[in-house]
């Protein structure tokens, strides 16, 4: 029987805080959050590898370490409100809805809203909303938001979500030309019109499928892409 309390430990020590990932909220967000009730019974022992697991529509639950560094990267701050592109398994928006007000979290395949709503309920995380749609459009009705998170990686950023970011407001997402290979961006608007980017590490995540992303039949998403750099291969 794995101790998952202590696996979890273990995991936020050498995955997380070894990789120099120190913000304290990020840290003790990623404590909380059981990552085993995310993923499918055969897979709870495995939960806390450093690694992204198959949660079904070949699409994965993100790699821990990389949810604590797009958190950290948005710098998150209590009270805030939150767009989560890309719900997957839930795992990422409970995550950040131990930190933010509100969490709005939105993914295209209709299977994992399902699952994703019963995860987080059965939880009793309330302050995560899960809506069905193509995230590339945002989500209009719920702007403007303190912070956007995508877990997928598009082409360029999104031009719905630029609109829908508060003056102050971050976005952080993986954009590459390839559909399987970006760099993770960072967009701050600093005011009505100017927004400021930089560049954060090369990453590799699955497709943002959409309107504005990706078009469906160019990338077939492979399960199992995301990773961070110079681990796993
Ligand atoms: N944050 C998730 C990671 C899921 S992987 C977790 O912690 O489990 C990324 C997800 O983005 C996939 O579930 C995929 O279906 C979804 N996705 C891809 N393009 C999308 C789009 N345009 N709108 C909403 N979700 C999208």
């Amino acid at each position: 029987m794995t101790d998952f309390n202590e696996a979890r430990e273990r995991m936020v020590e050498w995955q997380i805080a070894r990789r120099g990932i120190c913000n304290p909220r990020v840290l003790a967000a990623m404590r909380r959050v059981p990552r085993e009730e995310f993923v499918a019974a055969e897979l709870r022992e495995f939960a806390y590898e450093d690694t992204p697991l198959p949660i079904g529509n070949e699409q994965t639950i993100s790699q821990p370490a990389i949810v604590a560094a797009m958190i950290e990267a948005v710098d998150l701050r209590p009270g805030e409100r939150v767009l989560d592109v890309g719900t997957g398994s839930g795992y990422a928006a409970a995550v950040a809805a131990v930190i933010a007000g509100q969490v709005y979290s939105i993914e295209r395949h209709a299977g994992l809203v399902e699952s994703a709503r019963e995860i987080l309920r059965r939880l009793g995380i309330s302050n995560v909303t899960v809506h069905q749609g193509d995230g590339t459009m945002g989500l209009a009705e719920y702007a403007p938001y303190d912070a956007i998170i995508a877990a997928a990686g598009g082409p360029h950023v999104p031009q719905a979500w630029c609109g829908q970011l508060a003056v102050g407001g971050r976005i952080v997402m993986p954009v590459g030309r390839d559909p399987h290979c970006q760099r993770l961006i960072k967009v701050v608007r600093r005011s009505e019109q100017d927004y400021e980017r930089s560049w954060l590490g090369e990453v590799r995540f699955v497709p943002l499928v959409g309107e504005d992303g990706w078009p469906v039949d160019d990338c077939g998403a492979r399960a199992g892409d995301e990773i961070l750099p110079g681990k796993n291969r």
